[in-house]
């Protein structure tokens, strides 16, 4: 198209725009990035990065005062100061931040700040601003979802934005929903000493998860003094007695503050897209192939708009896809199934695939491997033997289908069978590989062994 001022303009700089501007600007492109608010979106800002900051510094703390005794480290009056505990949450996004603005500069990407919206096909208007592109991207992310009649007050019903960015903990604290974010946050606040009630509507916490992981997840958290309650309708709530009173219709549950996490909704709305002719999927999701391309061929849309795993490593995968595919690139699909999902509460929780009843609903006849933390050298060492490592290969062909690991380090260790998943390994080649010892990687290659029944430690 003549006349353009750039190659692609991206409308949105979180985890899914700003790793497809650099993709882009490697590949040649002269790239502009329009961000309403802060480089780095949701993941950066009140997502991945500050969660986990928070839940190492618990991760600590609780390790030090409940368990140093066990390591033999005295560790008297071990407390925790949670201002300083929130320093460093701040001091961590704030060194990725300026990172990001760096690898903006060293990209040559022009960084237009304000909030963008869609003008036509090949333009995106910012404020008075018209910045006109041969393709463009909308990478928009999502919001936290309110429960109908539960609305954020910031005090006391409060979303994960908002107990993210905190400046204190609560006595005690309810939490509606037991996804990811449910039960990332109730470890954090169990930790800290905090009381917290977990509700979930369905029958098991980490409902997307194998049932098997399910299973573990509610027998730990019941140890580690969690009230979990499962197939719980939630009501309504309203503030009572300085707290909150949760009505459930399994009776109420008091708490100082009321976590409402109950998943994200797509930033769809009020950028353009009607007008443009791009096609919403009525759930306010923009509709995309494996190419990210949506309805309207100038126009790419990835990350949470698009739906599929809200995950951050997922839309930036998605955003280099996309600027492959703008700059002519061949490039591979993208694959729901190969998206690794990982979970930071205590237990770890990681998967990649499909679990053991999906593959049976899909007609699949699979071959089940596993192995318990428990029977693992580095394992007893690191003080971590709850939980374990299951593997879903296919009966005939012994190809990996999913893995699905609950336990220390989980997240770490996905990433080794994802990858045999990419490369359409089998089980047994997974096995093969000479692992490390002592590490907790050899919990995935003794659970790959033991699909044929050939585990050594169990
Ligand atoms: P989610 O959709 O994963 O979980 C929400 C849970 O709330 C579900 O289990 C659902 O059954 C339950 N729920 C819904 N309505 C309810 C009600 N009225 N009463 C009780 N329970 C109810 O959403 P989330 O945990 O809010 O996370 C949002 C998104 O962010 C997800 O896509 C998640 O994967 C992502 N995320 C990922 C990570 C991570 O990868 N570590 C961390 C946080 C969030």
């Amino acid at each position: 198209m003549a006349g353009s001022d750039f190659d692609l303009v991206i409308l949105g700089g979180g985890m899914g725009g700003y790793p497809a501007a650099i993709r882009a600007s490697q590949l040649g492109l002269k790239v502009a990035l329009v961000e309403a608010d802060k480089l780095g979106g949701t993941c950066l800002h009140v997502g991945c990065i500050p969660t986990k900051a928070l839940l190492e510094s618990s991760e600590l703390y609780h390790r030090l005062s409940a368990r140093g005794q066990e390591f033999g480290v005295e560790a008297d009056k071990v407390r925790f100061d949670y201002a300083r505990i929130a320093a460093r949450r701040d001091g961590i996004v704030s060194q990725l931040h300026k990172g990001v603005q760096f690898l903006m500069k060293k990209n040559k990407i022009e960084v237009v700040e304000g909030r963008g919206r869609l003008r036509d096909r090949n333009t995106v208007e910012v404020g008075a601003k018209q910045l006109k592109a041969k393709n463009l991207i909308v990478a928009t992310g999502s919001d936290v979802k309110e429960l109908p009649g539960i609305d954020f007050d910031g005090e006391f019903v409060i979303s994960s934005d908002h107990a993210t960015l905190a400046a204190k903990v609560p006595e005690s604290i309810c939490i509606i929903g037991a996804g990811a974010v449910g039960v990332e946050f109730a470890t954090l606040y169990n930790q800290l000493g905090v009381k917290v009630t977990l509700l979930e509507a369905l029958d098991r916490l980490v409902p997307l998860e194998d049932e098997d992981i399910s299973k573990e997840m509610l027998g730990t958290f019941k140890k580690a003094g969690i009230d979990c309650r499962v197939g719980v309708r939630v009501k309504g709530a309203k503030k009572a007695r300085d707290g909150v009173s949760v009505e459930t219709d399994a009776g109420e549950v008091w708490a100082r503050q009321l976590l409402v996490a109950v998943g994200r909704a797509p930033r769809s709305k009020e950028i353009g897209l009607e007008q443009v002719g791009v096609a919403v999927h009525p759930n306010g999701f923009i509709e995309v192939d494996e190419w990210m391309r949506t309805s309207v061929d100038s126009i790419h849309a990835i990350g949470d708009v698009v739906g599929g795993f809200l995950l951050a490593h997922a839309a930036a995968h998605e955003g280099m896809t996309a600027a492959e595919d703008i700059a002519g690139q061949r490039v591979a699909p993208m694959e729901q199934e190969l998206v690794t999902r990982c979970t930071y509460s205590h237990p770890q929780i990681a998967s990649v695939g499909v679990t053991e009843k999906q593959a049976n609903d899909r007609g699949r006849d699979v071959k089940v491997g596993r192995f318990p933390f428990s029977a693992l050298g580095r394992a007893i060492i690191h003080g971590e033997t709850g939980g374990f490592v299951k593997l879903v290969a296919d009966a005939k062909t012994g190809q990996l289908l999913g893995a699905h690991i609950v336990g220390a380090s989980a997240t770490e260790l996905i990433a080794e069978p994802a990858l045999t998943q990419l490369f359409q390994g089998d089980a047994w080649e997974l096995g093969r590989n000479i692992h490390p010892h002592p590490t907790l990687s050899e919990a995935v290659m003794e659970a790959a062994l033991s699909v044929d029944g050939r585990a050594i430690h169990i």
